[in-house]
């Protein structure tokens, strides 16, 4: 395979050693089908994208309700600018913690039914601190291997030790938890896993940690909003509560917005404000952010019908199961991979799709395992059946 010629600004850096050197690494990507570059939106996200002057139907975001783009949620935030400004200014701790922070906190730990919640940046700070926080070398971090890698890059900020298991093999995570003699036990889990789209079992994984005094961080960025009562998450599906269960939301996919949050009792989540690195060393998100984020709460609480919308379109692509060249791997969730196996083949699929006026992005090695290059399908409430069957009939047009 011959290497593509990069841009213009990358082949002028090419031209010193330290720039040779990157590019080699370039070309090796390229050589291996894993180089990746960036399409660019003109316009807003939702299920119909504008992308270099086409209109096109998208099955790339995360926006798994359609309200990214939602005119009350852009009409809270423009209010939001109006009475808070548009930057925090500084940290949490140093004057930079607002009344709109405080109340969105207070919201989502009505939502979630926890005493009391925490706001973090991104879901992948969030991520960084609670583990830091909970867990130094010490400590013993239990982690399935499919997680985000915001978990596994945590684990190891953490300096704990680690142990990681296959996908949902709870006998080996059994195992290692018998065999731990670590000070605090910590498994962490994708709740839904974020490149398969399936639950990790949420009732099984709390009677390990009852058995072997172990606590469990449960990472909802996929369930938050889409499962569960009225868009709750996963414990609310499973109908389980722990007080050994952090449990971490996102709110920019589902919610639509941007940022995350943790939610616990008040002793855990009073010393992520004391210990958490990643909410303490970084300024707070603006306010404006949070009053958007409480108009998002209000709708993906009382708009059930997005849900109901959104377990439709799901049902039809686990029907056409059959039909579907490569295999389609089993999810209730907005999240519908179609593995096709290599990095290669999962790049032509997307190319073949494009021409159809479909995204659907290749999600490729070190994302997913090796041989396990996917079309990453991912549904949203504001996709119409038409658009479903548009994307059915082509993927039918796929080599076998
Ligand atoms: C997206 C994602 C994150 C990161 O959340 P951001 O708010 O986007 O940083 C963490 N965990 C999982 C499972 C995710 O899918």
């Amino acid at each position: 395979m011959t290497a593509r010629k990069f841009d213009d600004a990358v082949e002028a850096t090419a031209r010193t050693p330290f720039g040779r050197l990157l590019e080699e690494e370039l070309n090796a990507l390229q050589a291996a089908g894993l180089y990746r570059t960036r399409a660019c939106l003109d316009g807003k996200q939702g299920a119909r994208v504008a992308v270099g002057g086409r209109e096109l139907v998208s099955f790339a975001s995360n926006d798994y309700l359609g309200l990214a783009a939602d005119a009350r949620i852009i009409a809270a935030a423009r209010a939001g600018a109006e009475r808070y400004g548009v930057g925090a200014g500084a940290s949490h701790l140093l004057y930079g913690h607002g009344r709109a922070h405080e109340e969105l906190e207070a919201a989502l730990a009505r939502f979630t039914g926890y005493p009391r919640a925490l706001c973090f940046s991104t879901g992948y700070l969030a991520n960084i601190g609670v583990i830091s926080a909970l867990c130094t070398r010490e400590d013993a971090v239990f982690a399935d291997k499919l997680n985000h890698a915001s978990l596994n890059d945590a684990m190891l900020l953490s300096r704990a030790r680690f142990h990681r298991y296959p996908h949902l093999d709870l006998d080996r995570l059994e195992h290692f938890l018998r065999a731990s003699r670590a000070r605090r036990k910590l498994i962490v889990t994708d709740a839904v896993f974020s490149m398969d789209g399936d639950l990790a079992p949420v009732p099984d994984l709390v009677r390990l940690c009852s058995r072997y005094d172990a606590f469990l961080l449960l990472d909802d960025a996929h369930g938050f909003g889409v499962l569960g009562a009225h868009g709750a998450g996963t414990l609310s599906h499973f109908a389980v509560a722990s007080e050994r269960i952090v449990y971490m939301g996102t709110l920019g996919k589902a919610a639509g917005v941007y940022g995350a949050f943790v939610a616990a009792d008040a002793a855990l989540v009073d010393l992520l404000v004391n210990r958490a690195r990643t909410y303490i060393y970084t300024t707070a998100t603006p306010p404006l952010l949070a009053v958007a984020l409480l108009e998002s709460l209000e709708i993906v609480r009382s708009e059930d019908w997005r849900r109901e919308h959104l377990a439709r379109l799901s049902a039809m692509l686990v029907a056409a199961r059959p039909t579907l060249p490569g295999s389609l791997l089993l999810s209730c969730t907005a999240i519908q991979p179609l593995v096709l196996g290599s990095a290669h083949a999962a790049t032509r699929a997307m190319g073949v799709l494009a021409e159809y006026g479909l995204v659907v992005p290749a999600v490729r090695p070190p994302t997913v395992p090796r041989g396990s290059a996917r079309l990453r399908i991912s549904l949203s409430a504001a996709h119409s059946v038409a658009e479903v069957e548009r994307l059915l009939a082509a993927l039918r047009q796929l080599p076998r």
